[in-house]
């Protein structure tokens, strides 16, 4: 079996191509062969781009060889082109090769014919290797050219003799506009170098010029702006035979934007900006030395949690505003009567803790207690409006309660619910609290009750898009107004409903309730998205999908103002049914939402295939951003990935300004948090929608 070879000829004798053929084949090719005579026919076997090969006779009757060779040419293909004719002259001949044939060969002397063939399809091969590598070449050329685009970067090439340097990529946009070729010098380039950094530079350059080490710094420009930029750049030299430095190349990175945000960071890694007092962090490692101090010297110290009692509802009730200030001037009274080396920290929240590090006698807590609780009798006044605070206080030991900051902390919070429980204000830390929830069992038993019996709320918090600066949608957080107990947080019944199966008509309630008063600010002329948390035992909930659209005609909302958040985890608890029922819900046009992402095990690859709308950065990477940079570097990661997945990122829990900065330097799509509104009850939502600041946005 000779060598498979797809032949197109062109010919309008059947003999001379069965000759061709024939040749081919004692020249140890395997040859399948079209005959073609007419412009049409040829470019009906042109749509089959297989051809190896294809012979044209230089004249026939309805057709021309030349012709026949442009249109082929002209489609672009590389097919090699040997003209075989009964009658060509020596003119002819080159006018055929100038036409782009490869070769010539006459039809009486068949002899050069296989040697052509051979050469010619020996060429077409070399020439299609080429082309696919310099298309690889242009191909990763681009896609560098992009990275270095992406990454704020310029390469550059410096030939150390003629003090030349090519440099490419985002040069001007990082030192600014106006920079002429003529001041490439390395002198004029030092110039550039902020004075600070200037001696820095100078000396890492020479000393790779000298020994031949990379390197690797970072320094400031000052632009011919006046602005001053971080760059970031390696270098390294390159020698000639004699060891003399011939040229340097290197990439340079602006990295402005990072440094602005680790400077954030670090600046509130230690400290809450709200009250000014040092954070958990602070007090953690203050814990941590604390405990390395008593090793050394065998010094017990006491750790005191201390949150203020319904500060939630002073909250609440008195917007978070009134309540900010509130905890500010709590941090104030604290700080006055505690001194040195007391340490006190705001650990989120109502949430303050107390380090008492040099504790002479466990008796003397119980003075320092009543200094605070002294501390916070008298009313806070804020906006003219005496408020009365109280507070409880958990007291942990060390060593006696534990020996690690975080048992400390979970021993000293024990204490404190125990406090709040027997309704004194302080508790030490005993053992025996660990067991005692009876009010939690209690509640699951009235939960039922609570949901026919209209106990429970729904609060709406705002979410802020970053561009516009507008409302674009609140989410419903379902409350329990206990006759009894007063305000239930959710987090401490949506787990039981779910695990009771109560967590069916809570849903179906929260749903009908959020639709009724999201449908009512739409027909006030109040147009925003409402999104409802749905549990894991919601996807499990036959009929669903049906039932959401149920919910939306009888309520007269549209499904696109309507979005339901998902946890991750509730999809990864049956990723099958998960993606079913989303699929049922998008399909409708409800917009779909991944909460609480980064808790769980999911990718985001695989989330991309479930038909969502957005995903919502859990918030305690959003909070944690702040003292973390593990948590920084996962948020902004989580941005840049869901974005090139074409998915929208909404941040939770945004606290503070400076946390809403960062966010808009990542690029994240929404806000949502303390920092913008918290949840609100329908009717101060409803004051707040028409009259905050923020606005709502038109017609999304
Ligand atoms: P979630 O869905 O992640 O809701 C966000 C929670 O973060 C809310 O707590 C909200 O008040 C709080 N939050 C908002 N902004 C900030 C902030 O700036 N900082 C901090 N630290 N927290 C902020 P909430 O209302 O206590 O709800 C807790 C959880 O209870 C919700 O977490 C959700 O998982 C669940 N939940 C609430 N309502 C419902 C509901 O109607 N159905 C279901 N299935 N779950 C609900
Ligand atoms: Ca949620
Ligand atoms: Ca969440």
């Amino acid at each position: 079996m000779g060598t498979p070879l797809r032949v197109l000829i062109i010919e309008d004798s059947d003999e001379d191509a069965v000759l061709l053929v024939e040749a081919l084949r004692r020249g140890g090719y395997d040859p399948t062969y079209e005959r073609v005579d007419t412009a049409e026919a040829l470019n009906a076997a042109l749509v089959d781009r297989s051809w190896d090969i294809s012979f044209g006779d230089y004249s026939m009757p309805y057709f021309n060889g030349v012709t026949a060779l442009r249109l082929l040419r002209a489609k672009g293909l590389d097919i090699p082109f040997i003209f075989v004719s009964g009658t060509i002259g020596e003119d002819t001949a080159v006018e055929a090769m100038r036409n782009g044939a490869n070769d010539y060969v006459l039809k009486g002397n068949l002899k050069r014919l296989l040697p052509a063939v051979d050469r010619e399809l020996r060429e077409a091969a070399l020439r299609r290797e080429r082309k696919k590598s310099s298309e690889a070449l242009m191909e990763s050329e681009e896609r560098l050219r992009m990275a270095i685009h992406a990454a704020q970067m310029y390469t550059w090439d410096w030939d150390v003799q003629s003090g030349r340097v090519i440099r490419s990529g985002l040069y001007q946009e990082v030192y600014g506009p106006d920079r002429t070729a003529s001041d490439s010098s390395y002198a004029s380039f030092l110039q550039r170098v902020h004075p600070e950094d200037r001696e820095k530079v100078d000396q890492a350059i020479r000393r790779t010029l000298d020994e031949n080490a990379p390197y690797r710094i970072s320094f400031r420009v000052v632009r011919s702006d006046g602005d001053v930029r971080w760059l970031e750049t390696q270098g390294e030299a390159y020698r000639d035979g004699t060891g003399k430095v011939v040229r340097m190349i290197g990439v340079t990175q602006d990295i402005s934007e990072r440094k602005q945000v680790e400077a954030l960071v670090q600046q509130m890694a230690f400290h809450d900006t709200l009250t000014e007092l040092p954070n958990r962090n602070y007090l953690y490692d203050r814990l941590l030395d604390a405990i390395r101090v008593d090793e050394a010297k065998g010094r017990p110290f006491a750790l005191l949690l201390m949150d203020l009692d319904r500060f939630k509802e002073i909250n609440d009730t008195l917007g978070h505003h009134r309540g900010d200030l509130l905890l500010k001037e709590a941090g104030r009274r604290l700080k006055a009567v505690l001194f040195e080396p007391d340490i006190v920290a705001r650990l989120g929240g109502d949430e303050f803790a107390i380090l008492l590090p040099r504790l002479a006698r466990v008796e003397d807590i119980h003075q320092v207690i009543q200094k605070i609780q002294e501390a916070l009798r008298p009313p806070f006044v804020i906006e003219n409006l005496p408020i009365a605070v109280e507070a409880s206080i958990g007291v942990a030991l060390y060593p006696d309660h534990g020996d690690t900051p975080d048992s400390l902390l979970q021993r000293a919070d024990i204490a404190m619910y125990a406090a709040k429980q027997t309704g004194r204000s302080e508790a030490i830390y005993d053992p025996q609290y660990d067991q005692h929830s009876p009010r939690r069992l209690a509640l699951i038993g009235e939960l039922r009750y609570a949901i026919d019996h209209d106990q429970l709320r729904l609060h709406y918090q705002p979410k802020i898009d970053f561009n516009t600066r507008r409302v674009v949608g609140v989410e419903a957080l379902v409350r329990w107004q206990h006759p009894e107990y007063g305000f239930v947080p959710p987090d401490q019944f949506i787990g039981p409903a779910e695990r009771t199966g109560l967590i069916k008509s809570l849903t179906q309630w929260v749903f009908e309730t959020a639709l009724r008063e999201c449908g009512a600010w739409g027909r006030s002329g109040m147009d925003v998205a409402v999104s409802v948390n749905l549990s894991a035992r919601n996807l499990q909930e036959p009929g669903i999908v049906e039932r959401v659209a149920e919910g939306l005609r009888s309520a007269g909302v549209a499904p696109d103002r309507l979005m339901l958040e998902i946890t991750e985890s509730a999809i990864m608890a049956d990723p099958n049914l998960a993606m079913e029922v989303l699929t049922g819900l998008s399909r409708m046009g409800v917009g779909l939402s991944i909460d609480d992402f980064g808790t769980g095990y999911s990718s985001l690859a695989y989330l991309k295939r479930l038909p969502v709308d957005e995903i919502k950065i859990d918030k305690s990477f959003v909070i944690g951003m702040a003292s973390d940079e593990n948590d920084a570097m996962i948020v902004r990661s989580t941005i840049d990935l869901a974005h090139n997945l074409g998915l929208k990122v909404i941040a939770e829990g945004v606290e503070s300004q400076d946390l809403w900065k960062i966010l808009s330097v990542l690029g994240c799509d929404e806000a949502q948090g303390y920092y913008i509104s918290r949840p609100l009850p329908a009717p101060e939502a409803t004051r707040w929608l028409a009259e905050s600041p923020w606005g709502i946005q038109k017609n999304n």
